[in-house]
């Protein structure tokens, strides 16, 4: 396929011409001309993806824990994904906390960039605190009752309330598991439908994503480059990123650790995906993060490109991704633990061991419930510093570069999500590197080729297929072909998973 066909490189495209399109409207004065015609296709695009984002994560953990046949593998697989996004997080803290601790970038800060700073975003980090403090009152039992909701659609009713989606879905799908085949079947089938609806559905939006992401770009553009009198000025963005410039260092060195390092060395110590093939095969779930700065809207690209161009199994990705947007945040958790420190240290105050032990702790909770959104990880900073006796309103002197961070966080997380998605895939032997079908590399010799025969949904899962094959479509049984497949062989049907129908 020609490069400017691959998906991709037309979202690298629009980034780029959105990052010359917002300077160049910055610095003309065309703010008002940018908000009025080229925002709103960012925020069209936005909210189709935060449109699906619901029935996504409904219809994929149903269909995805329903699926797992019985309650051995469904443990089994819940233990092995949430062990490893809980151990990844940590990891992500410390790895943040030795980053920060190392460079010192609070120190660097002289104390008159401080005092401006604080003086700059003082209002909008009281609102963040005030927010903090609601959620940081309440019982140490609280955030479990939130998960749990007292209506159904009240839970479906708003992306915010994702945790209490996933809890309600994991309860069907656990329910539908214990019903008798005969109930489970149709109800199983309805979910499986709709899941390919949802993914047709993504496929379609992504046709918009370049003009989307062009439009994110040149919004996020003109909004920092925005002073506190309302005016338009470029060289803010620059002075903003000068002083906090160390700090912004020590955040991108952590993510380019605990990327290189964890998900990279556990990528190759526990399957055989490539460096290159894996990150081939997310851009385009990456670049969307960057764009969108939320993990949840990403959701359906991430999951999309793991079946296809990965190639994990349905039953994997049903069940790992859609639970790891909303409680997988490393990112998150190590720009908190880089954030909190950073503020001390500009502070002039000192976290002993306990301190940082605490936020460790603290960060890998918050990273749970930290709403796969824009911004959100910024409130749940405010209940690490508190914890640890830091003023919540430190955050004021890190909001000018939070937007960037958010971008580069978000990445980080969806980076994970599928990095964990592949390392269990393989793990339940439902890895298909490369996405195609035919040529499993990693199945088993005694599991060669065969038809299943009689096999209960969801046993049949090596093939990371989206919609119904020649080989397990209800009605297109060997006799009954559509003009032009009478020469395919059996079980070949010769076309890459990207093109099923
Ligand atoms: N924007 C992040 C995400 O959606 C959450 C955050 O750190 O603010 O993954």
């Amino acid at each position: 396929m020609k490069w400017y066909r691959q998906l991709h490189w037309q979202i690298i495209l629009g980034m780029v011409l959105g990052l010359i399109f917002g300077i160049i409207a910055a610095k003309f004065q065309w703010s008002e001309f940018a908000n009025d015609w080229i925002v709103p296709f960012g925020d069209i695009f936005m909210n189709l993806l935060k449109l699906i984002a619901v029935p996504l994560v409904l219809t994929s953990l149903v269909a995805g824990v329903a699926s797992l046949s019985d309650f051995k593998k469904l443990s089994r697989m819940g233990g092995k994904t949430i062990g490893l996004y809980i151990a990844t997080t940590a990891v992500a803290v410390t790895i943040g906390l030795l980053v920060v601790n190392v460079i010192k970038p609070g120190e660097k800060l002289p104390e008159k960039t401080r005092e401006e700073l604080k003086a700059q975003h003082q209002s909008t980090a009281s609102s963040k605190s005030e927010t903090a403090e609601i959620v940081g009152e309440r019982g140490p039992l609280q955030p479990l009752i939130d998960m749990v909701p007292d209506n159904f659609f009240g839970s479906a009713s708003s992306n915010s309330n994702m945790l209490q989606l996933v809890f309600v879905s994991l309860l069907i799908g656990i329910a539908l598991v214990q019903v008798n085949q005969e109930q489970r079947r149709p109800v199983l089938s309805l979910f499986e439908g709709l899941q390919a609806v949802v993914i047709k559905l993504v496929n379609m939006i992504m046709l918009m994503a370049p003009l989307g992401v062009f439009a994110l770009i040149t919004k996020t553009i003109t909004t920092l480059a925005v002073d506190d009198s309302g005016q338009t000025d470029l060289s803010q963005v620059a002075e903003i990123l000068g002083a906090l410039g160390y700090y912004c260092i020590a955040v991108i060195i952590g993510f380019a650790l605990h990327i290189g390092l964890v998900y990279l060395g556990l990528l190759r110590l526990l399957t055989p995906v490539k460096v290159g093939q894996f990150f081939k095969a997310i851009a385009p779930a990456q670049l969307l993060a960057f764009s969108t700065s939320s993990s949840g809207a990403t959701l359906p690209v991430t999951m999309r490109q793991c079946r296809e161009k990965l190639g994990t199994s349905k039953e994997t990705t049903s069940f790992v991704l859609p639970l790891g947007a909303t409680i997988n945040m490393d990112g998150t958790a190590l720009y908190q633990a880089v954030a909190a420190v950073f503020i001390a240290q500009a502070t002039g105050m000192s976290l002993d061991m306990t301190a940082q032990l605490t936020i460790i702790l603290t960060a890998v909770m918050a990273s749970i419930g930290t709403a796969a959104v824009p911004g959100a990880g910024i409130i749940m900073l405010v209940i690490i510093l508190e914890a640890v006796g830091i003023p919540g309103e430190g955050v004021a002197l890190i909001l000018g570069v939070d937007r960037i961070l958010d971008m580069l966080r978000t990445t980080t997380n969806v980076t994970g999500d599928a990095a964990v998605c592949t390392i269990i895939a393989n793990s339940e032997n439902q890895l298909n590197p490369g996405g195609n079908p035919d040529r499993p590399r990693n199945r088993r010799p005694n599991q060669r080729r065969r038809r299943p025969q009689n096999k209960s949904a969801g046993e049949n899962q090596n093939q990371p297929k989206e919609g119904p094959t020649e080989s397990n479509h209800p009605r297109r049984k060997p006799g009954n072909r559509r003009p032009g497949s009478q020469n395919r062989r059996p079980g070949n049907q010769g076309k890459p998973p990207s093109q099923a129908d």
